[in-house]
């Protein structure tokens, strides 16, 4: 049997790598999100479709999370949550965990259901915010520029952090508001599209001229992204631009 990743203290995983519809709704790659260790803590990020059972085959229990942050409203990003939330919850036995995601989200056109909500915490998101999960910071950032209310973060705990940037188009304060040791960045497009407000890797050499991480991971890969082969385009920024750029894959485990 193949091994299987799973994740210590202090890493995370890609439990999906897969954006936009042709590339998830057809799981050419996986869509369960980023999920991650800091203070000992388990917590997901954008739990896609098949969250829940990417999560399970990695030994990432549900009912272990501490919190669930969702960046926005699409599908790619949300159609598992209610199902994590569940496992959670224990099936609404247990009130355990926090969930931010934004307003849109729950209110709106609301893609977490009501039934359960009083079983944890649910915190709406707003720019520039600073936020505590059992010990883990979570620092949102401007409004991103995409198609509903989206929110990005840097994670942390003492000196371990990240930024996760997820959908949006290109916007002049990204440098300079997401600063971590790792960078990962949603770019659905090798090349930038008009009318579309995702980020592509024409972006990730803007954003590397004005900050550059120790590491910046690309993901989210759109179909046609995937066809240009997303891991040859990260080897070719890393030496054209001297920052150590990688393509993620489905269950690939970072240190941070
Ligand atoms: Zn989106």
């Amino acid at each position: 049997m193949a091994r299987v990743n799973t994740i210590e203290n202090n890493q995370l995983i890609f439990l999906g790598t897969g954006g936009g519809r042709f590339t998830v709704f057809n799981q050419i790659r996986k869509s369960g999100g980023i999920w991650f260790k800091l203070n000992d803590k388990l917590f997901a990020i954008d739990p896609g479709p098949g969250a829940l059972v990417e999560a399970i085959k990695h030994k990432l229990y549900p009912n272990r999370l501490s919190g669930i942050f969702l960046s926005h409203r699409h599908l790619d990003h949300c159609a598992d949550i209610n199902s994590v939330i569940e496992s959670m919850t224990e099936g609404g036995h247990k009130k355990r965990g926090t969930v931010l995601a934004p307003y849109e989200a729950t209110e709106i056109d609301p893609v977490i259901l009501r039934y359960n909500r009083k079983n944890f915490t649910l915190i709406n998101q707003k720019e520039f915010s600073t936020y505590e999960v059992d010990g883990v910071k979570i620092e949102t950032k401007a409004k991103h520029l995409h198609t509903t209310e989206t929110y990005g973060a840097v994670f942390s705990f003492n000196n371990y952090s990240f930024a996760f940037i997820p959908d949006t188009l290109y916007f002049d304060e990204l440098p300079k508001i997401y600063r971590a040791d790792i960078v990962i960045m949603n770019t659905v497009f090798h090349h930038k599209r008009a009318g579309f407000k995702h980020l592509s890797s024409d972006d990730v050499y803007i954003f590397l001229e004005q900050f550059k991480p120790k590491k910046l991971i690309i993901t989210h890969f759109g179909l046609s992204f995937l066809r240009d082969k997303p891991w040859d385009v990260a080897k070719k920024i890393s030496s054209e631009t001297g920052c150590d750029v990688v393509a993620a894959y489905d269950g690939m485990v970072v240190d941070l």
